[in-house]
């Protein structure tokens, strides 16, 4: 008998915030669910990113063997950054899998889908990171009212234009719902990049119940009211966690003061297009390089106050000025992201060992710790989780004042959601579910053939 799973992504989603949602009822047809079914924390990929979570969540293996480490990677001549793409992605992900096996799937906005890889059977939808949404030929009369936000488009939610976020949003979640209804399918795997957009931007607006903000989620929830009928097994999960930190880490910041990294003399890191997706859309000043300075020595207490002034005064939101880029060509080690290169490698053990004396460091692994595979060349040297229990957040690549610098912001948590329903499943909180286990569970319910080289293991799915 046919046995179809549904895989609905909530990027960046975490159970704080989906219990919010829950009580205040602007999820319902989740929340009935979720109920009913097995539920846990999924733990998310090291370093708790969308890309690397993404891919590990539809492949099943680490990123030594998918090769994506985060969206972006620097160039082979440290000249640069390049966005990565579908190439880039050097394993089967499930909807390739499965169309390999001679079944059907659908793949709506998973990360790194363009340019889109043809499987006979498979159907795909282009995700954010595209530089423009693609499909499949043959869901056009579904996938052609489908608007996203792409590389070159941005989000209409950067300029709060929240009516034409509704729309967008409505155009997604309508589009998921008719193909969810009128397609064959036997795996449908869609990711709602909401959540995490919305966390990074507007995180306070989700917590205060703004009904700008609960009218997009309760949008989306419309969809769980269909795949419940539907899917003989369906998974709600999310990549990562969000939480907000007190303290933003700059960890070439860190470097500079150790003599590692050069300063650019000039901007040499191009402003790549993605980073205007993450970043905050809110009116940004310019401070005064002086007045910066100054308030990087004072106690964070006082920068508070003046900043808040300062703010008042002029009515806009003040981010402080990160503009000095370093140069990567001219330094012997660098971070780009949660990774760190390292250009002359006789210096590791020191860089390591200096690492783990900083307590704004919550990780740190040379990459052959953590990661194993072919793709293991295309890893950073190192990986750095900064110490997320004290309240820290890494904040970009930038030189700051310091190291880590006072400010309260929202970022992504390792700690992601998962939901599992089958139909007289027995309600319950697993342990220890890792990202890699969804495509073996996924592959075993489906009776398919599982890599040999997979990294996860089946979750046992118990029954009443
Ligand atoms: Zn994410």
């Amino acid at each position: 008998m046919k046995k179809r799973v549904a895989v609905i992504g909530l990027d960046g989603m975490a159970w704080h915030i989906l219990n919010k949602l829950f009580k205040w009822n602007i999820m319902p047809n989740l929340k009935k669910i979720t109920q009913k079914s097995l539920k846990g924390t999924l733990e998310s990929t090291i370093p708790p990113e969308s890309g690397p979570a993404w891919t590990s969540l539809a492949t099943g293996v680490n990123p030594g063997k998918h090769g994506v480490f985060g969206f972006t990677i620097p160039t082979k001549d440290y000249n640069g950054i390049k966005i990565l793409s579908s190439r880039d992605v050097k394993y089967l992900r499930i909807h390739e899998m499965v169309a390999v096996q001679n079944l059907k799937s659908i793949c709506v906005n998973q990360i790194l889908t363009y340019p889109i890889k043809k499987f006979p059977g498979s159907y795909v939808i282009t995700d954010w990171l595209s530089p423009e949404i693609r499909y499949s030929p043959e869901i056009k009369e579904y996938a052609e009212n489908y608007h996203g936000p792409t590389l070159t488009k941005p989000s209409p939610l950067l300029k709060k234009n929240w009516d034409a976020e509704y729309a967008d949003v409505s155009s997604r979640v309508d589009t998921i719902n008719a193909l969810l209804q009128e397609i064959d399918w036997d795996l449908f795997w869609a990711v709602y990049s909401e959540p995490d957009h919305l966390f990074h931007r507007y995180y306070d607006l989700v917590m205060k119940k703004d009904r700008k903000v609960m009218r997009l989620f309760n949008k989306i929830d419309e969809t769980f009211k269909i795949v419940e009928d539907i899917a003989d097994l369906l998974i709600v999960l999310s990549d990562h966690g969000f939480r907000k930190f007190n303290y933003g880490v700059y960890v070439n910041t860190l470097f500079e003061k150790m003599g590692l990294v050069k300063k650019a003399s000039q901007q040499t890191i191009k402003d790549i297009a993605c980073q205007r997706q993450v970043d905050n859309p809110r009116i940004q000043f310019r401070l005064p390089e002086s007045l910066y300075t100054y308030l990087s020595k004072v106690p964070s207490s006082i920068e508070f106050v003046l900043l808040k002034i300062y703010k008042q005064l002029l009515k806009v939101d003040i981010r402080a000025k990160m503009t000095t880029h370093i140069n990567p060509k001219l330094s012997k080690a660098f971070a780009h992201g949660f990774g760190v290169y390292i250009r002359e490698k006789e210096l590791t053990d020191y860089i390591v060992s200096m690492l783990k004396r900083s307590q704004f460091i919550g990780g740190v692994w040379k990459k052959e710790e953590i990661y194993h595979g072919k793709q293991l060349e295309a890893m950073p040297d190192l990986v750095i989780v900064p110490n997320f229990n004290g309240g820290y957040a890494l904040r970009g690549d930038a030189i700051a004042p310091k190291p880590a610098m006072r400010r309260e912001f929202s970022a992504h948590h390792p700690e992601g959601i998962i939901i599992i329903y089958r139909e007289n499943v027995r309600p319950s909180w697993m342990q220890g579910i890792r990202v890699y286990d969804i495509v073996p569970t996924i592959l075993d319910f489906l009776g398919l053939d599982i890599p040999e080289d997979i990294d996860g293991t089946v979750i046992d799915l118990p029954k009443d």
